[in-house]
């Protein structure tokens, strides 16, 4: 499909509803070639109004939409907030009619619609008129309307808990078992870098002892800790022993409320590395399926069965947990609505405290010559997402964190899941950006939150472990800048 802007340059709000409510579209920004489908967005100011005038032929009927706003004395960030939301509803206001089904976020794109409903409440509207806004202005279905507003509150009850110095330090293990066919992290395969494996370990606690410095020079103690991947059960019982004694010596953990390990791949773990991780002090683990459905494991290169999920949840249990979370995503290859669905409901007979729902982006322009295929599968996750929100809810399961995929097809959503009272500190802290986080670990980044402002100033380490391991001073160098440009 072609698009075209004229007045205007703001292609990436263009793109992103376009590519949200057209999962299947081809994009080029390019003239109208005469072919069925073409998108023309037009903007003009006059008097301190603009307006984007939207034309729009799918299969051959044309639809036009005017939106107008005003931009009279806004700085050039606020404009160009205001004209990409003008040039957002004008496309939504001319492709929906011609859709099957209304998207569930009807025309909101942004990664974090439970900020943005904090931001709207920030600026004095009530829980209820930001849900009418939700619904009314940006189309958004009553569901997805109700879970950004619950998670929302979360946030809001998180936030009222901190101390704004105190921060949550994530630790990253670039290191699984094997490669996933999904992945789009750098994690390398232990085949490939077993012999990087201890190099990296002693970088990462010298790491962790320059970042406990740094923080207690400062003054900061750690509410929350995750040490994720990766998979960092792919390191033996002796180096996450190692690695959690260096935290604990290094950090004021005194206002520690969670410490969460993910084990991730079954096949890595082992009752030794469980007793090792609560030794370490970890009351939360994450053992992901991903799918309990052999085929699709298969398929999808996990090398471990629906039974090692069982058994190795069994052993956590064993272990101690207090919190035992388990990952899914709707949308794998070869899996249908109805596997799906048996996937949550052996997950739900196992009682976990948290279920967390991934949708498996499809990404831009993926697969671009199965335009159904792509259609269906976008229909069937949307079957999936349906299904888990229904089954568990009725299990007695409420949403308490949640994101979508930032330019994939159909924005979709993942949403943790959790029994009251086990909602993890560290995944809204996270996702919310309401509190500093530190990183350790290749790629890992650090993100810096004003609380007062709403900045986010990051520093990323290096994205490689092999460039990782001789970078330990430019990256030590890098976090206290970071912090300390936060300092009066
Ligand atoms: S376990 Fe996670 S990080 Fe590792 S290869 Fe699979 S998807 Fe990637």
């Amino acid at each position: 499909m072609n698009y075209q802007l004229l007045g205007h340059d703001l292609r990436h709000a263009a793109e992103e509803i376009l590519l949200q409510l057209l999962p299947a579209a081809a994009l080029r920004d390019a003239p109208d070639d005469g072919a069925d489908d073409f998108c023309l967005s037009a903007l003009t100011e006059r008097d301190g109004e603009a307006a984007v005038r939207t034309t729009t032929r799918l299969s051959g009927t044309t639809r036009e939409s005017v939106r107008t706003g005003k931009v009279e004395g806004m700085n050039e960030m606020a404009r160009k907030r205001v004209l990409s939301e003008l040039v957002k509803l004008g496309v939504y206001d001319t492709v929906a009619p011609a859709l099957d089904t209304p998207p569930v976020w009807g025309a909101l794109t942004g990664v974090r619609p439970a900020k943005l409903v904090r931001s709207m409440t920030a600026r004095g509207l009530s829980r209820g008129e930001t849900a009418a806004r939700f619904r009314e202005r940006y189309f958004v279905s009553p569901t997805r309307t109700a879970l950004a507003v619950r998670c929302a509150a979360y946030a809001g009850q998180a936030i009222d808990s901190l101390n704004e110095r105190d921060v949550s330090l994530y630790v990253g293990i670039p290191f699984c078992p094997s490669r996933c066919a999904y992945c789009s992290f750098v994690s390398s395969s232990i085949e490939r870098s077993a012999a990087l494996i201890p190099p990296y370990v002693d970088a990462l606690c010298a790491e962790v002892r320059d970042t406990g410095a740094l923080l207690a020079e400062q003054g900061r103690r750690v509410t929350s800790i995750y040490i994720g991947g990766g998979t960092p059960t792919t390191l033996s019982a002796e180096q996450l022993a190692r690695l959690m004694g260096e935290i604990a010596r290094s950090m004021d953990l005194s206002a520690l409320r969670e410490y969460t390990v993910e084990a991730g791949r079954p096949d890595t773990i082992t009752p030794e590395k469980l007793a090792a991780i609560r030794a370490g002090g970890a009351d939360r683990v994450s053992i992901n399926p991903q799918t309990m459905n052999d085929e699709v494991l298969a398929r999808i290169g996990r090398r471990h069965s629906a039974e090692d999920v069982v058994r190795a949840y069994h052993e956590a249990r064993a272990a101690g947990f207090s919190v035992i979370n388990m990952d899914t995503i709707a949308g794998l290859d070869g899996d249908t609505p109805a596997s799906f669905a048996e996937t949550l409901c052996r997950l739900t007979a196992l009682d976990p405290e948290n279920i967390t729902v991934h949708t498996l982006a499809i990404k831009r322009g993926a697969d671009l010559s199965d335009k159904a295929g792509n259609a269906a599968r976008h229909d069937a996750v949307a079957q999936m997402l349906d299904f888990a929100h229904d089954h568990l809810s009725r299990a007695g399961y409420g949403p308490y964190y949640l994101y979508r995929q930032k330019f994939s097809a159909g924005g979709f959503e993942n949403v943790g899941w959790c029994k009251p009272g086990t909602e993890s500190f560290y995944n809204i802290a996270m996702m919310e950006e309401i509190q500093t986080i530190l990183s350790c670990g290749a790629g890992g980044v650090s993100k810096r939150v004003d609380r007062a402002t709403g900045r986010i100033d990051r520093y990323t380490a290096p994205k490689y472990p092999r460039e990782y391991l001789s970078a330990g001073a430019r990256i030590a160098a890098g976090k206290r800048k970071l912090l300390s440009e936060g300092e009066a």
